[in-house]
């Protein structure tokens, strides 16, 4: 990542600013950067061409951090512990009568949103059990959303006036490193539970983005006020959507 926390302060520094104020000795132990996700120490690592100023990473053997992940969300595969059929009902009616609502706090979160990427999301949450989580409420399914898969410039929504993508960085976001599985959201923590969100640096090709291609994160408590926003989705965005879910969203 190219920016991490001052040693001491609340602050985001980059790699030429840390050395500004610490050096660049690598035999002498120096405090060293924390990550802001998970907190943890982390090193620099020199520029490795001229166009490049360097970058923080995880030290080896260092604990769980979403961010360490390779791929986008860390909490796939791992299903509800106690699934709660009778809840995901009610939460995906819910969900169906305020969809509008939600595609529009995931478009807040990730920029860009473009309709066929909030379907496959509605697929991911359906194959990941989402719904079935006892505790999940509404203010958490559009955290939840995002989570769940990468959200790259490529497939956002197109700008009508030169056709280029709304979605300028690769966003990814994830909960704080006190979350393993989505199961963990409900545990008892001594600091309110966070949700980060991260923008990367579009790789070239195909490929996705690598840790120290992470430009910045922003970390946030979770908050339900946007369940009470006026939304204004275009009018094509309320038909296909409209149309999508009726065809492929069972609430039973
Ligand atoms: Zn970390």
């Amino acid at each position: 990542m190219r920016k991490a926390f001052h040693p001491d302060r609340d602050e985001k520094i980059t790699v030429p600013q840390y050395i500004d104020d610490f050096g660049n000795d690598p035999v002498h132990s120096r405090e060293r950067a924390r990550c802001p996700v998970c907190d943890q120490r982390l090193n620099i690592v020199a520029a490795s061409s001229v166009d490049s100023i360097g970058h923080f990473a995880h030290q080896k053997n260092s604990g769980f951090c979403p961010t360490k992940s390779k791929a986008a969300a860390p909490y796939a595969d791992l299903p509800p512990k106690n699934p709660d059929p009778e809840a995901a009902k009610r939460i995906k009616a819910v969900f169906l009568a305020n969809w509008e609502t939600h595609f529009s706090m995931l478009n807040r979160l990730v920029k860009g949103l473009a309709n066929n990427e909030f379907t496959d999301v509605i697929r991911t949450a359906n194959q990941e059990r989402i719904w079935e989580y006892a505790q999940l409420e509404e203010f958490h399914l559009p955290y939840v959303f995002a989570t769940l898969m990468d959200f790259p410039p490529g497939r956002s929504y197109r700008r009508k006036e030169d056709g280029l993508p709304a979605r300028e960085k690769w966003f990814r976001c994830w909960f704080d490193a006190t979350v393993r599985r989505y199961d963990d959201l409900w545990i008892n923590r001594e600091t309110p539970l966070m949700f980060w969100r991260a923008w990367y640096e579009p790789p070239e090709g195909k490929k996705k983005p690598k840790a120290e291609d992470l430009i910045d994160s922003y970390g946030s408590e979770l908050n339900p006020a946007f369940l009470n926003y006026e939304n204004n989705l275009p009018p094509y965005v309320k038909t296909q959507i409209t149309q999508w879910l009726a065809r492929y969203f069972q609430v039973d």
